[in-house]
């Protein structure tokens, strides 16, 4: 099935530039194809977006917030359709995905609600003049996406820049870009001609062009670290532009001895998030455990995760699937393949899940490593795949040395009963997001954000809309 982009309020589904093949990763099965957009299609929707910006923007905020809330409502009544592609194109599971578009439905009446902060101040600069602030949108804003949830981040990523008053021109992931379509089509329904533009394609030339396109001043990116560096320099070498970065982690979940330690081993499974491969940037990949508990939890969890059911993302029992994608797939083993050489010891997985079922498709059975150090690779690169790592360390300033020694900062997790060391351990550790004897969880109206090389700026919250309007001060003197 042919799937289209949208320009200008039209939907395009063949141009000159090659097409994308996206394909079902648990089954290799064809899913559909999608247009790419050339430099010339990405002028076209940034024009588009400039035009229908200027009447966007002159609407009051509640007459914005109306329309993002009949998007929202649209996403919910076509939940099941968006689901079921985006299951099949991904490889997510559907049992638990459901969530996504409830998100992206709640992050759009979530901003819709915050309209009114979009407020200035008066300053008593003068005893007669009147000094005050307002927040005016940026103009066009690009957003880019990740595979990992293409319709939850493309839909909920709308919601800020078009509350605060901006256009958007969105790019969806290369692969899995399908959603993006179903997208685009109610934004055509819903919103003004023009105000959203979906695009597809590769991040050369699409998302570049897009980057570097000179009305576009306010790029707000989920994704890799690597991506996040390309685009800033593209982004300074074409114009002083505002970039916000969401991107990866390598985040550990710190277990103290006196944890309640079943809770711990449920949480080490839930903060890995199976149910997308462990394809999420705050997934709580290292485990670093007190040498008295170490044994016992790596022992536990390498039994929990031989017990996860891998099957059919369409199953609503499966509990995982596939990784995204072939080029995606060659990574992850590399990662596992590396941790071997590096002396990283296999407690379980390591290689496809066993079974002619797993023969074909992108396949990794759930892995752990132990006897890992903090200078290994294991223990520093993202893997961004279903492979977790355990450490041991001995006292609590090594167990903070060893969290903060990656290049990332977005999220940690620590286990203790006792409050003076969960006081001294969130004071301690790099990271935008610490959970206490919690992991993974997201909570509207607080921000998540990276420190370090996991991001700039803080999204999820009200910081998220300001970052979509700049301030413009006036003074009226008489
Ligand atoms: P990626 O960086 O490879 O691609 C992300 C998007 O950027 C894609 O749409 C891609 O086409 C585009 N892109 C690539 N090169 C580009 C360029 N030069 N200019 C403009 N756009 C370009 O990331 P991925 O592999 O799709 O996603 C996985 C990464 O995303 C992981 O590192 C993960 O941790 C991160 N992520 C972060 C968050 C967060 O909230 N912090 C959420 C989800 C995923």
């Amino acid at each position: 099935m042919q799937f289209g982009m949208l320009i200008d309020g039209e939907f395009v589904t063949a141009n000159a530039e090659p097409r994308i093949d996206s394909i079902n990763p648990a089954t290799l099965a064809s899913t559909g194809s999608v247009p790419t957009a050339s430099a010339t299609d990405v002028d076209r929707a940034v024009r588009a977006a400039a035009h229908a910006q200027r009447d966007w923007a002159q609407r009051s905020v509640w007459e914005r917030a109306a329309q993002l809330r009949t998007l929202a409502a649209s996403i919910r009544a076509r939940g099941t359709e968006i689901l079921q592609l985006e299951a099949a194109d991904t490889g997510n599971t559907i049992g638990k995905l459901g969530a996504d578009v409830q998100i992206a439905a709640g992050y759009l009446e979530y901003f819709a609600g915050l309209g009114s902060e979009l407020k200035g101040e008066t300053i008593p600069a003068t005893a007669r003049g009147l000094h005050f602030t307002l927040r005016e949108p940026y103009g066009v804003v690009a957003r880019i996406v990740p595979f990992n949830h293409p319709f939850m981040f493309a839909a909920a990523h709308l919601a800020a820049p078009l509350m605060a008053g901006n256009a958007v021109v969105l790019k969806t992931p290369e692969t899995s870009p399908l959603s993006g379509s179903l997208l685009a089509e109610l934004c055509a329904a819903h919103l003004p001609r023009g105000l959203v533009n979906v695009l597809h394609g590769y991040g050369m030339p699409t998302g570049d062009a897009l980057v570097r396109h000179p009305l576009v001043r306010r790029i707000g990116f989920t994704g890799s670290a690597a991506t996040g560096l390309a685009i800033q320099r593209a982004a300074a070498e074409t114009g002083v532009k505002h970039v916000s970065l969401e991107l990866g982690g390598k985040n550990p979940f710190i277990v103290f001895p006196d944890a309640d330690l079943d809770a711990v081993v449920t949480a080490a499974i839930a903060g890995m998030n199976f149910s997308w491969a462990g394809q999420s940037c705050g997934s709580t990949s290292r485990l670093l455990l007190h040498e008295s508990v170490h044994d016992d939890i790596v022992a536990k969890v390498a039994l929990r995760l031989g017990a996860l059911k891998l099957g059919d993302p369409l199953d609503p029992t499966s509990e995982m699937g596939p990784v995204n994608s072939a080029r995606h797939h060659e990574r992850v083993m590399q990662h596992i393949a590396t941790a071997q050489v590096e002396g990283a010891r296999l407690v379980t997985g390591g290689d496809r899940p066993p079974g002619t079922a797993f023969a074909r498709g992108h396949w990794v059975a759930p892995t752990l490593f132990a006897d890992v150090t903090p200078t290994m690779s294991i223990a520093r690169e993202e893997v961004f795949g279903p492979v977790m790592c355990a450490l041991r360390w001995r006292d609590e300033a090594e167990a903070y040395a060893i969290a903060n020694a990656t290049d990332y900062g977005l999220t940690a997790a620590v286990w203790t009963r006792d409050l003076g060391t969960a006081m001294r351990a969130m004071r301690a550790i790099d990271a935008g997001t610490v959970w206490i004897n919690a992991a993974g969880q997201h909570f509207v109206g607080t921000p998540f954000g990276g420190w370090k090389d996991s991001g700039l700026g803080g999204e999820e919250c009200l910081d998220e809309l300001l970052s979509y309007s700049q301030l413009k001060a006036v003074h009226v003197l008489s």
